[in-house]
């Protein structure tokens, strides 16, 4: 008998839902215990103007899904990892990149429908929780787990428990001021962070340095600056374009330095990095992350935190990290 088998048969619920609901699409699954993706569905998240629609239109898609599972006796609970997503009212709240506004009881109406328990929290919670059962932080008690990709964020872990912050809100570290007379940031205000670390922080970095070394060769001079992607910057630096490998350099370097005030605070064993930027950009940016991080660093505390860059990827991640939250929900909870 096989590991699989064997959990078959000796657990009463072999399987959670996981569900990811992102800016551009909601991905969802159905997963063992062991991390498997058993099978999963996406949909285009800006397809429905109503969050009603999302929620009938995945409870109709699960069916199936949940059918080749062998039915609903063998699911245990559902967990959606959401941007925007309060930890502890398991709404999605003022989403500033979704199509809908003010508070969404996602979890609620999801639980009305299908009967079964439901956790919602924020998207890094969820990458931290996720991270630890199935990636990087395995094994780890105190870390934070940061996302990098259009924004940033981060979730923690203390002592081996979530931490969910006080009113559900927690690591929006996106937005903090990091230069005073930096670049205009989307928020409205001037210098943040995500301005340099993220999607549109690497692209006009990139631009920037291009202007200031015009004699160096690189594949991104002819390119509008609006076409330039973070795919293509990694695909760039892989193949050992300058401009490209500086840009990821002084991207981790701003990283670093700012990972430095965090380092003090928690003192944590580890940083994991995830998210789409991390995912493509991440092994370039760690010597420099790194070195940002310990340079600035207290004496003592230097090279005390170490930096891992996270091994699991795109929708595939985002519903493993929606089934941490699951894992983590008992079954006969209504959370709401
Ligand atoms: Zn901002």
């Amino acid at each position: 008998m096989d590991e699989y088998e064997f959990q078959k048969l000796t657990s009463l619920k072999p399987y959670v839902i996981g569900l990811g609901i992102r800016e551009m699409s909601t991905v969802f699954g159905i997963v063992d215990a062991l991390g498997n993706i058993k099978c999963m569905d996406k949909v285009k998240t800006r397809d429905y103007a109503d969050p009603t629609a999302l929620v009938f239109d995945i409870c109709d898609r699960l069916q199936p899904l949940v059918e080749q599972c062998g039915g609903w006796g063998n699911i245990k609970a559902m967990g959606i990892s959401a941007a925007s997503g309060n930890n502890i009212t398991h709404r999605i709240e003022n989403a500033a990149n979704l199509p809908w506004k003010g508070k969404i009881a996602m979890a609620s109406m999801f639980q009305g429908r299908l009967g079964i328990s439901v956790a919602l929290v924020n998207d890094c919670t969820a990458a931290a929780m996720g991270e630890m059962i199935y990636g990087a932080a395995r094994g780890l008690k105190d870390y934070i787990c940061i996302w990098i990709d259009g924004g940033l964020g981060a979730g923690l872990v203390l002592n081996g428990l979530t931490f969910m912050g006080n009113k559900g809100r927690v690591g929006e570290i996106g937005h903090v001021t990091l230069d005073p007379n930096g670049r205009h940031c989307t928020c409205g205000k001037v210098g943040c962070l995500e301005s340099y670390v993220s999607r549109r922080g690497i692209r006009q970095t990139l631009c920037e340095i291009m202007e200031e070394k015009p004699d160096v060769p690189t594949r991104f001079r002819d390119v509008k600056p609006d076409d330039i992607t973070v795919e293509a910057v990694a695909e760039a630096a892989e193949a050992g374009d300058a401009l490209a490998l500086e840009t990821l350099a002084v991207t981790g370097n701003i990283f670093g330095h700012a990972m430095t005030a965090w380092a003090s605070l928690v003192s944590p064993e580890a940083f994991v990095l995830t998210g789409g930027v991390a995912n493509l950009c991440g092994k370039y940016m760690l010597p420099s992350i790194l070195e940002g991080l310990n340079e600035n660093m207290f004496a003592p505390m230097r090279w005390t935190t170490k930096v891992y860059v996270s091994n699991l990827h795109g929708d595939k991640a985002c519903i493993l990290y929606g089934s941490a939250v699951a894992w983590q929900t008992h079954e006969y909870d209504m959370v709401l």
